[in-house]
């Protein structure tokens, strides 16, 4: 009970922000570079892009009997106060930021310690107001300890420029900060272990929006399946609005989907007061 007490009281302190901006016009050049990112390169196996999840994470998962008949079905995985949560798990949620990230730097709470080179822990403003969560580092994320520096990390970039932000002014994280094995998905254990400094740094934070890169965060933010179906409608968690879009490991082998993603992030973009002008 005590542990369900502490978890409403971190969802209380969820803020959202409404503060309005001016329009601002996208340079088409940079939203060219977004679309022709990774054009006519040969496919490759997922583990050998060393980026930040393969194909199979990218997309929905495997979906039961029941989640095939009803896509959108909420499937209640994250559990942040089961019974079996650690103590010291529930002293993360009211850590400051410094010390949030170096509690992640030592941390052994799940298995995947045992194969990081280095936690990662977020890139990006603390101040943001746009926040992009991931799935889990993959190689080149983890030899740096930033999130999205491999292929598919230079996509989020141009991603993220089209849409006019800059890199640093928005923040970026992921379920899990250690990489597991061979870039497979997060055990749900592991999600479960790691989501707790994500709530934090998502209280810290306070993002005006957050979108969802792929099958893996919608599943533990959101407790949702179908990331095809699902992507480019407007969800919200604990009070904030989520866009949940596809993963841009994704994006680099079906290019076509470059468009659906785009539309998802023009949705953001409209949120922030910033639109793309073609003729501009
Ligand atoms: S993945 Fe998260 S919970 Fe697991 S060891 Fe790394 S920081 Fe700790």
């Amino acid at each position: 009970m005590q542990e369900r007490a502490l978890v409403r009281q971190i969802i209380e302190c969820l803020k959202i922000e409404s503060e309005q901006r001016n329009y601002a016009e996208i340079d088409p050049a940079v939203l060219r570079d977004f679309m022709q990112l990774g054009k006519k390169e040969p496919a490759k196996s997922a583990n050998s892009i060393g980026n930040q999840a393969p194909v199979r994470n990218s997309v929905a998962p495997a979906p039961s009997p029941a989640m095939a008949a009803n896509p959108s079905k909420e499937v209640n995985i994250v559990k942040a106060d089961t019974e079996n949560v650690p103590q010291d798990k529930l002293d993360v949620c009211r850590m400051p930021y410094e010390e949030l990230e170096k509690k992640a730097a030592v941390c052994t709470r799940c298995r995947l310690h045992k194969s990081r080179t280095n936690p990662v822990f977020a890139d990006g403003s603390r101040k943001a107001e746009l926040m992009f969560i991931g799935e889990g580092p993959g190689r080149d994320e983890d030899a740096q300890g930033i999130p999205f520096v491999g292929r598919a990390g230079q996509l989020l970039t141009k991603m993220i420029e089209a849409m006019q932000f800059d890199r640093k002014e928005v923040y970026i994280a992921n379920i899990v900060k250690c990489r597991p094995p061979e870039n497979r998905a997060p055990m749900d254990d592991e999600a479960e272990q790691c989501l707790p400094y994500l709530l934090r740094q998502i209280e810290l934070v306070q993002p005006k929006i957050i979108v969802l890169l792929g099958a893996v965060p919608l599943k533990y933010i959101l407790g949702l399946a179908g990331i095809t179906k699902i992507r480019g409608n407007w969800k919200e968690f604990k009070g904030i609005k989520v866009m949940p879009t596809l993963h841009p490991a994704y994006l680099l082998r079906n290019e076509a989907a470059k468009k659906d993603a785009w539309k998802d992030l023009q949705m953001v973009m409209s949120v922030f007061g910033k639109k793309y002008r073609k003729n501009s």
